[in-house]
């Protein structure tokens, strides 16, 4: 299966990609991870990714859609994968249903993991990540930060929600709750866009 996972940050995506990735037996694909990685290891793409990242904005589409482009091209992800945080704006996905139809693919759906902003906030600025043994926040998750990421979701990514409700593909899911508790709406949700049942 294709799978996108759309939602604001702070909604758990990347934690509901990695299970339900695993579920499908398909690669998740988190941009935010990739950026994260190449910022750590100092390569160009981190450099050039990092002034955005550190001001919550967007890294330019063409930097992210090449990139994504090498990692779909991947032998892993030939056959299936679940994007995690890609696309964010329109022009993002219409280059994704490009690049798929140029090899006769498409996305069977889009997840959107619905949470009220009161809710993203209180996640975000309590959020920390493991590194290097130690628990830290994200620079990009500090109070100022993560008002701007908000925006910047609302404004550019959230058309995206109309945009494949238009095509037919979107499933929006509650993601308030135990981890379980969405992991079994959101798979639930990808049986109505066609999984193959177990067995
Ligand atoms: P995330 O881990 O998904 O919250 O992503 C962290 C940051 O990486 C974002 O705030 C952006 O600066 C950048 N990023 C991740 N995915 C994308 C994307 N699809 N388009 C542009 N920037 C992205």
């Amino acid at each position: 299966m294709r799978v996108v996972l759309l939602g604001p940050p702070g909604a758990g995506k990347g934690t509901q990609a990695q299970i339900i990735a695993g579920e499908l037996g398909v690669p998740a694909i988190s941009t935010g991870d990739i950026f994260r990685a190449n910022v750590s290891g100092k390569t160009e793409l981190g450099q050039q990714a990092k002034v955005y990242m550190d001001a919550g904005d967007l890294v330019p589409d063409e930097i992210t859609v090449a990139m994504v482009k090498d990692r779909l091209a991947e032998p892993d992800a030939k056959s299936g994968f679940l994007l995690d945080g890609f696309p964010r704006t329109i022009s993002q996905a219409e280059q994704l249903r490009a690049s798929l139809a140029d090899l006769g693919d498409r996305l069977d759906c889009v997840l959107e993991l619905v949470v009220d902003e009161d809710e993203l906030v209180r996640r975000l600025s309590g959020r920390r990540m493991l590194v290097d043994g130690q628990m830290v926040q994200r620079d990009d998750d500090k109070p100022e930060t993560v008002r701007h990421r908000l925006k910047v979701y609302r404004e550019q990514t959230a058309p995206l929600s109309g945009f494949y409700e238009t095509e037919g593909m979107l499933a929006r899911i509650d993601a308030i709750g135990s981890v379980e508790e969405v992991t079994a709406r959101a798979l639930a949700a990808l049986d109505g866009c066609g999984r193959p049942s177990a067995g």
